[in-house]
């Protein structure tokens, strides 16, 4: 016989934990499953990847986020499979639990490859805690050993996607081989570092508005990375990129940031996949055609009320979560569910030290440059979990602004964390 409760939840991202604490709050008795014993604030990835700020200040112990919630059971596990039909998941070692009331998958997703021939065996793809601890050690081995070399190699490194967390990524290595390279290193090895943003698409910072693409376009350029848009890689080689039109592109360090799609949980579900994978839920977040099961965040397709498709981002993943916990406990309560109601709060993107943009709520106002440097700070502030994780990354934020300096190490090499992203993952 399957244990089980009135809700579970898979997945202890945005999305997951909104619900379980909703849930909680309201004493439903709730499993939340997480292969990871951790929430990780995916938005600052790229900093941790840039030792502006440690493991601790993006990653948070679930089982502290939900210590004073005793209706919430939190298990660190990996699932293998969910039974939408049943509202049962199967974990990797192959015990049962079963929901009496609501299934919710929060499973997020995982970095899309586009069959990109070696791009999975020789690209560092930045999604999690993990990818990202394995690319700052290699951008940390990769710049002692050009410190090393007695004939002066350069150092090249080429971010492909030019969406948000390319431009954050490429913007945060410029800013790190214009002020920290020549801080730490002697000689002249920030002069032989690069980094280039790829993209086949001929912008950057995709969705946002033509000015705001100019903008970031701009600053990006003026900090020294090489923009090469408007052409498809195909193929990422250990030493670089070869692309469509021809051309082909060095790289020490090729990091993918080329976009998601659902993972094998979602593909092997039964449920009805759409657009990247991911689940068409209906307006109430629900899947058509089985009850009480929700599927939220970036597992989802998900539309707001002028039909139109909401992108993965964790303002809608959290909102999403909140949503589906309203609606299981409306369901609860004999009352009917209601269609999610998004409050649209714009977009925003670093570039790097001082620049930023932000298009705000419906109406997208744009801020540009240090303003926009400010909100963004401020946001990323109020949505990182956690009041120690706060204080932390403030005060990394200030030492590394004011000292263009680094205080976080990566313990290990990219190879050993290499083996942790093969090993602490549920299979792919
Ligand atoms: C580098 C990067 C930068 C971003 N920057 C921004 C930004 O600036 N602003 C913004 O709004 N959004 C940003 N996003 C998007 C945002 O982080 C996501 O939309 C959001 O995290 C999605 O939340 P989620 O809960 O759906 O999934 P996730 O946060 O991905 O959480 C999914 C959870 O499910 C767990 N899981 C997955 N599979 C299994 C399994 N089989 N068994 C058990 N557990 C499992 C994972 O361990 C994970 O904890 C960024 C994303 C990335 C990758």
């Amino acid at each position: 016989m399957a244990e089980t409760y009135e809700v579970i939840v898979v997945g202890g991202g945005f999305a997951g934990i909104e619900a379980a604490t909703k849930l909680g709050r309201a004493g439903v008795r709730t499993l939340l499953v997480d292969v990871h014993g951790y929430h990780q604030f995916q938005p600052l990835l790229y900093q941790l990847a840039t030792a502006q700020i440690g493991v601790s200040e993006l990653a948070r112990p679930l089982r502290s986020i939900f210590r004073r919630q005793p209706s919430v059971r939190v298990l660190t596990a990996g699932v293998a499979a969910v039974d939408p039909g049943r509202r049962t998941i199967t974990l990797t070692d192959g015990t049962v639990y079963e929901a009496d009331d609501a299934l919710i998958v929060a499973c997020g997703a995982e970095a899309n490859f586009f069959d990109t021939p070696g791009a999975r065996e020789n690209a560092y793809p930045l999604y999690s805690a993990t990818d990202a601890t394995r690319l700052g050690s290699k951008l940390v081995a990769l710049l002692d050993q050009a410190d090393k070399d007695t004939e002066q190699k350069s150092m090249n490194v080429a971010v492909v996607g030019a969406g948000p967390t390319g431009v954050e990524t490429a913007g945060a290595i410029a800013d790190a081989i214009n002020y920290v390279v020549p801080k730490l290193f002697a000689g002249d090895l920030a002069k032989r570092c690069s980094v280039a943003l790829v993209d086949m698409v001929d912008r950057t910072l995709g969705g946002f508005s033509k000015k705001s693409q100019a903008y970031a376009a701009s600053r990006l350029v003026e900090r020294g990375v090489r923009l090469k848009l408007g052409s498809a890689v195909t193929e990422v080689r250990e030493d670089g990129l070869s692309f469509a039109d021809g051309a082909t592109m060095d790289a020490d360090l090729v990091i993918w940031a080329g976009g998601l799609k659902a993972g094998k949980l979602l593909r092997e579900s039964g449920m009805p996949q759409g657009r990247g994978g991911r689940i068409d839920v209906a307006k109430d977040l629900t899947v058509p055609g089985y009850e009480g099961v929700y599927v939220l965040g970036d597992a989802a397709n998900i539309t707001d009320d002028r039909d139109e498709r909401l992108p993965q981002l964790g303002s809608v993943a959290k909102q999403s979560g909140g949503w589906a916990a309203r609606n299981i406990l409306a369901q609860r309560a004999g009352r009917p569910t209601e269609p999610f109601g998004y409050k649209d709060r714009g977009y925003m993107a670093m570039i790097g030290r001082g620049s930023a943009v932000a298009e705000l709520g419906r109406g997208r106002r744009l801020v540009r440059g240090p303003a926009a440097f400010l909100v963004w700070l401020a946001v990323h502030l109020a949505l990182l979990s956690g009041a120690s994780q706060k204080a932390r990354a403030l005060v990394s934020w200030i030492f590394a602004f004011l000292s263009h300096s680094r205080q976080h190490v990566f313990v290990g090499s990219p190879e050993q964390a290499d083996v942790v992203e093969r090993t602490d993952r549920p299979a792919a």
